[in-house]
């Protein structure tokens, strides 16, 4: 192939939603420039609590179909966002939601929690080495809020990029290859606070309450973030639609948003970014996942 984009992005989320809340803007931006920007979702999203009471019948203690239907929200928010590269871990269904910690879910022998590392690994290592991205984005070692999915969803990625490059694993499927950076979503606490103050200013907004920072996930100090990117106005819109198509696990008001705990938090236009397992660079945060890191 010869029309390869020179900038390759892969993003790894465990329910379908979580790219829009978390990367969308990134994502937007990123495939307008011509970037090859990837997304593989590591469940369906079955166990997630609904919204609109006119889709309570998905429920997976009543119709059980949230999967399929959260397979088509994805579709139209990787529309709004421009993204044509999106993948489900080893085909739709292959792994199923967990539910969050705690959950009788998390013991199901088809959940994404019981799943075998190294095997739910393999299926994003082939896709690691198929896109060969030099940049991968995904959660902290905690996914972010501790969701057993999240943190699963951390565990593959980081094994992944391991045996992506690992020329004794699967020799002959597919080159070894080894991104060049990886990056773990967080959010600056200061832009957490500023967001939280400015709802509390405002009285018309549509949630039952608001959140509070300890509610968000990710949030750290404001001198562990590496990479702030600035998507622009546009993709900011671009970003508010694609979380607007979660519309089963997603309320958007304005700058504002709420999941199913109609607690209303900022929706983020710009995106944050931790170097994996490092402190930031001197000089940080700058404005490109592509941009070199000062040593
Ligand atoms: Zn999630």
């Amino acid at each position: 192939m010869t029309d390869v984009p020179d900038r390759r992005l892969l993003f790894v989320h465990a329910h379908p939603d979580d790219e829009s809340i978390n990367n969308g803007a990134t994502m937007a931006k990123y495939a307008a420039e011509g970037a090859l920007v990837t997304l593989v979702t590591c469940t369906l999203g079955e166990e997630g609590e609904v919204i609109p009471a006119e889709l309570a019948h998905l429920a997976p203690d009543r119709d059980d179909t949230l999967g399929p239907h959260r397979v088509g929200e994805l579709a139209a928010a990787m529309r709004e966002l421009g993204v044509t590269d999106h993948r489900f871990l080893g085909g739709p269904g292959r792994y199923r939601d967990s539910g969050m910690k705690g959950a009788p879910q998390n013991a199901r022998p088809d959940c994404f929690w019981q799943a075998p590392l190294d095997e739910a690994a393999a299926h994003l290592a082939a896709v690691v080495r198929e896109v060969r991205p030099q940049v991968l984005v995904t959660y902290d070692p905690d996914g972010g809020y501790g969701h057993p999915d999240h943190v699963q969803a951390h565990r593959v990625a980081m094994r992944a990029a391991e045996l992506a490059a690992d020329p004794d694993h699967r020799p002959g499927a597919g080159e070894p290859h080894a991104v060049t950076r990886t990056y773990w979503n967080c959010v600056p606490r200061s832009v957490v606070e500023r967001g939280l103050a400015a709802l509390r200013e405002t009285d018309a907004h549509a949630f039952a309450g608001i959140a509070d920072a300890t509610d968000i996930p990710g949030v750290v100090d404001d001198a562990e973030v590496a990479v702030s990117v600035d998507a622009g106005t546009e993709h900011a819109a671009r970003k508010a639609a694609a979380m607007r198509a979660h519309a089963s696990q997603i309320a958007v008001d304005g700058a504002f948003f709420a999941l199913s705990n109609d607690l209303g938090q900022p929706l983020l236009r710009v995106e944050h970014y931790r170097l994996a397992g490092e402190d930031a660079p001197e000089g940080a945060p700058v404005g490109d996942l592509f941009a070199p890191v000062a040593s």
